[in-house]
């Protein structure tokens, strides 16, 4: 069949088809091992279900303003206000159906065919597909040397005339790691200076480790709030990805334009489910805290067992998220040249070890796999032996 040349020019997203892989796998009876999972494993906390189940009664099951209701923009506004001491207009907020409906929403309003977006690599799978629906081009720059750290050295070396901005999501998927608060600082400045746009993806800004501090642009200072565009979601701060809500908050045109697309897409994001966003963000942070202090249990066992038992397999270290991105490529000179890429390494995991992983070629470095810490410590204890196993070659 005839499909579009944006349709055609796509892949699906990876990260989503390697978890429904793993989970079909599991329905088969098959004892499978996901670390492929980006979504955490904890149940969404009773006071947010109970606020969808008064919704309901309630009769909250109509249209809502395209935009979204009322009370949550102010709670997501008082929720700018506190953490980065930013104020936000109900106008210059919209809610959407999920962060990744958010950035569709957002690239399809600032985008014209040919515009450039800069993407420090390892990315998000879906950043470049979402630019490239949009008509957009991304422009991959590789991190890897600086330690996963992007800085405005790359940012300068990589502007065209045809720049609108750039993408930082710090914490990181898939390394975790944070970008330091003075690289923020000069990229900031400088795209003002130039008319640029910082998209911060603040969607892992919770779920970090080790007492270190979640930065981003709009907390350099209210003179660079023009120029950040701040997309953000309930999804991992309260385990609620089914929930599909999802957040941006940006220049009052930018927004306006968000606005008339999803006008005529989705309409409103689902009306119980704002309900129940509502209430995580009115809720407190309790449940992300007990969260995220399981999380950092799993990352330090993780990364003790790779460092004493797998030496092949080399972790880079997470300061948040739920992921550990680590270097296989010393497994493809051991493997006595079967193994050569990471998808072949996570085809070989999943099919002789029953162990889901992403290849890193799906996040732009294929030396590396990304392994979820999405799951109980003992099904990461029992996947970790598995991984030693598998690369016992
Ligand atoms: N940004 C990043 C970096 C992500 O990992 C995800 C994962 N789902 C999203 C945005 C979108 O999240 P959601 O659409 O589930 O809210
Ligand atoms: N963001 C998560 C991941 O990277 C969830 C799946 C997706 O939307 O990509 O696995």
């Amino acid at each position: 069949m005839k499909l579009s040349c944006r349709a055609s020019s796509i892949k699906p997203s990876a990260t989503l088809a390697i978890t429904a892989k793993a989970k079909k796998l599991k329905a088969e009876g098959k004892n499978i091992i996901g670390f492929g999972a980006g979504e955490p494993d904890f149940d969404t906390p009773g006071y947010i279900k109970n606020a969808v189940k008064d919704a309901l009664d309630k009769g909250y099951t109509k249209y809502t303003p395209v935009s979204g209701i009322e009370e949550l923009k102010s709670a997501i506004a008082d929720k700018f206000l506190s953490d980065y001491n930013v104020g936000y207009e109900q106008s210059e907020i919209i809610v959407s159906c999920g962060g990744k409906h958010s950035l569709y929403n957002l690239f399809s309003a600032l985008l014209n065919e040919g515009d450039e977006i800069i993407i420090p690599s390892p990315y998000w799978v879906s950043y470049t597909e979402i630019i490239k629906l949009s008509g957009g081009v991304p422009v991959i720059v590789d991190t890897s040397r600086n330690g996963f750290k992007f800085n405005l050295r790359m940012l300068e070396s990589n502007l065209t005339k045809k720049t609108r901005g750039l993408i930082i999501n710090s914490p990181s998927n898939p390394t975790g790691v944070l970008m330091d608060e003075k690289d923020i600082t000069q990229i900031a400045d400088f795209v003002k200076k130039k008319g640029l746009y910082i998209i911060t993806d603040d969607i892992y800004e919770k779920i970090i480790f080790d007492d270190k501090k979640f930065f981003n642009a709009l907390m350099v200072g209210k003179e660079v709030k023009e120029n950040t565009v701040a997309v953000n979601a309930v999804s991992k701060t309260y385990s609620m990805t089914g929930f599909r809500i999802g957040y941006t908050a940006g220049p009052k045109d930018l927004i306006s334009a968000m606005n008339n697309i999803q006008s005529q897409s989705t309409s409103n994001p689902t009306t119980f489910a704002q309900y129940g966003a509502l209430a995580a963000l009115k809720g407190g942070y309790d449940f992300t805290v007990m969260m995220r202090n399981e999380f950092q249990k799993r990352r330090d066992y993780m990364l003790d067992f790779f460092d004493k038992n797998i030496k092949s397999v080399i972790p880079v270290k997470p300061d948040g998220a739920f992921y550990i991105f680590a270097d296989i490529s010393k497994v493809f000179d051991e493997s006595g040249n079967k193994i050569n890429s990471s998808t072949e390494f996570c085809d070989y995991l999943l099919d002789k070890y029953l162990v889901a992983a992403v290849p890193g070629i799906e996040f732009g470095n294929d030396n590396f796999i990304r392994l979820s810490f999405a799951a109980s410590l003992d099904v990461i204890k029992e996947g970790l032996n598995r991984i030693k196993e598998a690369v016992s070659f």
